[in-house]
């Protein structure tokens, strides 16, 4: 298949490309490399079967394709709060853009949608059911409700035009290729270490977050859209919860050095809990389970860390 990947120099992006690469497709890959790298899939340059575009998915484009997947957006709290007007832009024309390709050309289309729709959730763990606990006018609003909006939007073309989608909810996922510089959680507490500078705990560190390692996430990602029971939306991502001070403290042994842990100021709205309800992947994604626990992954993603920093 031919197979257009907005986002596609992106963590999550370069990875999933790997992936269909190595199944034989041919790759698109659509990037404005806001906070993408193209270091991130120089490996697939000069491969026939894979083409890299500079093109932001607010502005309309035009490819014949079989597939989409529309992973462009800023990810990272500080990297989509920098620009938020543009956040919603990216989410929403974004969406209605990729829409349009999926109606004419009849691909089928697949949403990166996340664990943000649930808010800061009153249910826990999430299930796909949950409609959510969202603040539509707070500093986290720009991501949220562009992707809760994008949902939507899935979900009309669905229904009003038979477009073919699928929508998945992803939970905090790392590994390598992050960007050191990306101001999630695992990627600066892992930078610190290796720096060692202090660990920057937000609030108390009692929040929690379940973390799932790249791999499991992507092979979750290509049985979703391959797969016919459901068009979504599915949660992805790896039911082990933990705290932030446990997560600080994991890192702290596997790095070692003189870091200490220090707190600062928790951002607004900072949701205080979140894990996945997984019941729809195992049901519909042929068995998928995250196969990765966190100290594993961790290590994997420190090696990745210790090249960069
Ligand atoms: P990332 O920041 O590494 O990747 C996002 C990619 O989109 C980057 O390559 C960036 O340059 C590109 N991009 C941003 N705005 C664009 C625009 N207007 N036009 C074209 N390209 C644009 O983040 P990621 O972790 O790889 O996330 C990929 C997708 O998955 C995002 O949609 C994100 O919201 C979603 N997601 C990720 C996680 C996670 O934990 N990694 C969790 C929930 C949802
Ligand atoms: N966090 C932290 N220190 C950091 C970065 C983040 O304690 O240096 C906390 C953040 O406040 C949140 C959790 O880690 O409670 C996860 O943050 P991240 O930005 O990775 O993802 P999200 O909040 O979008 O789940």
């Amino acid at each position: 298949m031919r197979i257009l990947i907005t986002g596609g120099a992106g963590f999550l992006g370069s990875h999933l490309s790997d992936k269909l690469i190595n199944q034989g497709h041919e790759i698109i890959c659509m990037d404005n490399f806001f906070t993408g790298r193209k270091e991130n899939v120089a490996h697939l340059v000069g491969n026939p079967k894979f083409e890299l575009v500079r093109h932001d998915v607010i502005d309309p484009f035009k490819f014949e394709v079989d597939q989409i997947y529309n992973l462009a957006c800023p990810a990272s709290p500080p990297h989509y709060q920098y620009n938020p007007i543009k956040t919603t832009k990216t989410s929403v024309m974004g969406a209605i853009n990729c829409l349009g390709l999926a109606k004419r050309t009849k691909a089928r289309v697949f949403q990166a949608s996340t664990s943000e729709v649930y808010g800061d959730p009153t249910v826990h763990p999430q299930p796909e059911s949950y409609w959510g606990n969202v603040n539509p006018i707070g500093r986290r609003s720009c991501y949220d409700e562009g992707k809760r909006c994008a949902e939507t939007l899935f979900f009309d073309y669905h229904r009003e035009n038979k477009v073919d989608i699928r929508i998945v909810r992803i939970f905090n996922t790392y590994g390598p290729r992050m960007n050191p510089d990306d101001g999630r959680v695992v990627s600066n507490f892992i930078v610190q270490a290796l720096r060692g500078q202090d660990i920057t705990v937000y609030g108390d560190g009692q929040q929690t977050r379940s973390f799932c390692y790249v791999d499991d996430l992507i092979e979750g990602f290509v049985r979703l859209m391959n797969q016919t029971e459901t068009v979504g939306p599915v949660n992805i991502g790896n039911p082990g919860e933990f705290t932030m001070l446990q997560l600080a403290e994991l890192v702290l042994k596997q790095i070692g050095g003189k870091s200490k842990i220090i707190h600062k100021e928790l951002p607004a709205d900072d949701p205080k809990q979140r894990r996945p309800d997984i019941s729809l992947a195992k049901k519909y994604l042929g068995g998928w389970e995250p196969k990765v626990p966190l100290e594993e992954g961790l290590k994997h993603t420190i090696a990745y860390f210790k090249t960069q920093v």
